[in-house]
């Protein structure tokens, strides 16, 4: 009977405690890769391109609903809102509710946990995803509010465009309306650079802000550094921590290549985004206390693939129903410790709920 009651309470347990949060012990790094308005075709276009790509490394894969608290159709700032805090909210919003009450952030979790921290991006890195990681405002368009909080936010690791952000309005290029310079602010804090060669040229540092073009950086074939490069650069310093890191890695233009319905952008886009995937998986294999997701925050264009070649490696037909976002499902590829956690048909919320659950261990 002893038995039987204490089996009884067991059970009560198993079905009350989300499984994620027991079923391994938590990873020590978490890489995040986001690759904006990256749907199913858009994958499958790469695919058909590049013949193999990174991404079919993984082995635990699920499907996520990307609504927002306010539409079917959701934008960035509330499906990154949703990744990095857990927690639905309306479109335009950086990581607050929808009343504007800030919402704790991945990021913010992991440094109570002493991690280091980076975002890397191939758009501004004031741009909505990025911000939603490190910011709380309530418009997505106040990229110099937002500059202004991720210059305070303590991120080890940022690299990205957007320097005409950050600068003041007397420089020429700035997007600023006062005098306010924050890239000198940060320079008392860290290592500030601006240019293909500082990058090249970086020495040991501990932590950098990487700012390359005055808003985003040029497409995927014209980029120096690569996303590949600034994602290999930023493990190499953030993995200097003993208590392990948190990166969030955006391939941000491949939602731009949906948006102008160029199929073409799309495929460079998503294979320079898997050339990145590439750099995050050598990492963890050879570091097995971390944990890989690939995800999108929704897809873009109705993108559909209508004829091409496997053997030509070519899609010659690629179509679009809409110039903006839709709400279609959106993978998310898992690899690495609490993999399984990620699998079958869920909510983008899961993921920020699942990683804030692990940091809070
Ligand atoms: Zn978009």
């Amino acid at each position: 009977m002893k038995l039987i009651s204490s089996l009884f309470l067991l059970l009560l347990l198993l079905s009350t405690v989300p499984t994620y949060a027991m079923e391994q012990p938590a990873p020590k790094n978490i890489i995040l890769l986001i690759g904006d308005g990256m749907g199913i075709a858009q994958i499958t276009a790469g695919k058909i391109v590049n013949k193999h790509l990174n991404l079919e490394e993984f082995k635990h894969l699920g499907l996520l609903m990307t609504h927002s608290g306010n539409a079917l159709v959701t934008d960035s700032a509330a499906s990154g809102t949703a990744m990095a805090t857990g927690y639905k909210t309306d479109n335009k919003m950086i990581a607050v509710s929808h009343e504007g009450t800030p919402l704790k952030s991945i990021v913010e979790y992991a440094q109570e946990a002493n991690k280091a921290i980076g975002l890397v991006v191939t758009s501004s890195i004031t741009h909505a995803t990025p911000a939603v990681f490190a910011a709380h405002v309530d418009n997505r368009k106040s990229q110099t509010l937002i500059a202004e909080q991720l210059s305070k936010s303590g991120i080890d690791v940022l690299l990205g465009g957007g320097w005409g952000y950050f600068v003041p309005n007397t420089v020429k290029g700035s997007f600023r309306n006062d005098h306010k310079n924050l890239l000198d602010k940060l320079a008392e804090q860290t290592t500030v650079i601006q240019t293909e060669k500082e990058f090249n040229e970086l020495d040991d540092v501990d932590s950098v802000v990487g700012l390359f073009a005055r808003k985003a950086l040029p497409k995927a074939d014209k980029r120096k550094p690569g996303l590949p490069e600034l994602t290999s650069k930023a493990i190499q310093i953030l993995s200097k921590n003993q208590k392990g890191f948190f990166l969030m890695v955006e391939g941000s233009q491949i939602d731009w290549a949906g948006h102008d319905n160029n199929s073409n952008d799309i495929i460079k886009e998503v294979i320079d985004f898997d050339n990145a995937i590439g750099v995050a998986l050598a990492f963890a294999k050879n570091n097995i206390e971390t944990l890989v997701l690939v995800t999108a925050d929704h897809e873009t264009g109705g993108y559909a693939i209508h004829d091409g070649s496997i053997i030509k490696q070519q899609v010659t037909d690629g179509q679009f129903t809409h110039s903006h976002h839709t709400a279609e499902m959106v993978p998310v590829f898992a690899y690495g410790p609490g993999s399984s956690d990620f699998t079958g048909i869920g909510d983008n919320t899961k993921i920020g709920k699942i990683l804030i659950a692990y940091l809070k261990k």
